[in-house]
């Protein structure tokens, strides 16, 4: 079963609000096996909506309608799908008996035009709307499957959980599943990334291998059909496992998670306390950390320490060394992670210096930045980085870098 997804409604086409229901029942669809291969949006106009309908049935036996259920004049979906079809729309009265008793609750007086909303394409499924008034429709005209959802997704979500997709399964004719797994890396580039990996993802159709990159990070979807749930899993083990072989050292999660998440987890597993030094970032790393809800019990806390006054007299970096090295240094970063765990007792103590820019530092140049990691009972470690990105890429790439430098130790 082939399915496309058209989304009603002019503020989607006016950027008001983003096509989250598109989104949604495309993650549902493929969960029952069922492909979806065209996402549609358009107003509220009725020769419009049935020339995407005309389209629309031209390539898929499946398409999705949201939105244009309600009362309003400009509510015009299920008009506009009775025409097209030739059917009538009947007065459904478990949907009428729904909507007097929502107005009842609410204390409110029913006008005549909410009536509409109980409208039904006669020979349809309905499907009951317990989160408003408007119900759902499904009909069946041979060769194609036309499904109604109202457009507010707080109605249309458990609207089409707990009615949508029963209705569905019984339609599709192949129980296929489909499982799908993010793989996040960090730390290799899109294109090196598809380098190591070009011939896998040539050779592969099920499962299947999509690169995508975003935000510096870099995401691998592995999506897997199979009609045993168990089977598709196998299947993206392998290729996981394939791929985890070649460049496995920059993968540091799945799915939806973030280098901050992932950090958090792990500092949380090992029962680890972390502070920074942070100079070049200025609290962000620290900022990104306490995003997290249960920080508290891993972060201690930390300093800026944006000047070198702040560095020697809060910190106690050695005058010798900026003399000496500059602040920008791997034997100032070094002394800033070591001294400000020592400060407040932390298991581990980080350090951010560098030049942000836009301009040089000390001679260096804008992008070189000093991670310093110090963890209790090892050796401290100093990556360098030589960024040269703009002043809030820079900062906000180190801050991942962090992250990522941490987990992975
Ligand atoms: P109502 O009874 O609220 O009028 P409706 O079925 O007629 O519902 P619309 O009028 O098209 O639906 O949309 C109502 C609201 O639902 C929109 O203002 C918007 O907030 C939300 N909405 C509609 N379509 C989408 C969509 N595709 N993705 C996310 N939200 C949507
Ligand atoms: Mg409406």
């Amino acid at each position: 079963m082939n399915a496309e997804i058209i989304a009603v409604g002019s503020e989607l086409l006016l950027g008001q609000i983003v096509n989250s229901n598109a989104r949604f029942i495309s993650q549902q669809l493929a969960g029952i096996g069922i492909n979806v291969f065209f996402h549609t949006v358009v107003g509220d106009n009725p020769d419009r909506l049935k020339s995407a309908i005309e389209i629309a049935e031209k390539r898929s036996n499946l398409i999705i309608l949201t939105g244009g259920l309600g009362p309003t004049k400009d509510d015009l979906t299920k008009e506009t799908i009775a025409r097209h079809l030739g059917k009538n729309l009947v007065m459904d009265q478990e949907a009428l008996e729904s909507i007097e008793l929502y107005f009842k609750k609410g204390n409110r007086v029913m006008t005549e035009n909410n009536k509409k909303q109980a409208l039904v394409l006669e020979d349809s499924t309905i499907l009951p709307n317990h989160h408003g008034m408007a119900p759902g429709m499904m009909v069946d005209n041979g060769n194609c499957v036309y499904m109604l959802l109202p457009g507010p997704p707080k109605e249309m979500e458990p609207m089409f959980l707990h009615f949508g997709t029963a209705a569905l399964s019984k339609q599709v004719k192949t129980d296929e599943k489909i499982v799908s797994r993010v793989l996040r890396f960090f730390g290799i580039g899109e294109a090196a990334l598809e380098t190591e990996i070009i011939d896998l993802i040539e050779q592969q159709t099920n499962p299947t291998i999509a690169p995508l990159a975003a935000d510096g990070e870099c995401t691998l979807r592995l999506t897997a059909k199979h009609q045993d749930l168990q089977t598709a899993e196998g299947m993206l083990d392998e290729v996981e496992g394939n791929i985890r072989a070649r460049v496995g050292q920059f993968i540091y999660g799945y799915d939806n998670t973030s280098l901050v998440a992932e950090l958090m987890r792990v500092l949380k597993d090992k029962k680890l306390t972390i502070a920074a030094a942070e100079s070049l970032t200025g609290g962000l790393f620290q900022q990104e950390l306490t995003s997290v809800p249960g920080v508290s019990s891993v972060l201690k806390g930390g300093v800026v320490c944006y000047t070198n006054e702040v560095k020697e007299k809060v910190l106690g970096v050695k005058k010798d060394t900026i003399e000496r090295h500059g602040v920008v240094s791997h034997e100032c970063a070094k002394e800033l992670a070591e001294n400000v765990a020592a400060l407040v007792s932390a298991d581990i103590g980080i350090s951010f210096t560098g030049v942000a820019g836009p301009d040089e530092l000390e001679g260096k140049p804008v992008g070189t930045v000093y991670i310093g990691i110090c963890i209790r009972g090892k050796q401290t470690v100093v990556e360098k980085l030589e960024l040269g990105g703009s002043r809030e890429a820079n900062r906000s790439r180190s801050v991942k870098y962090g992250c990522y430098y941490l987990i992975k130790q």
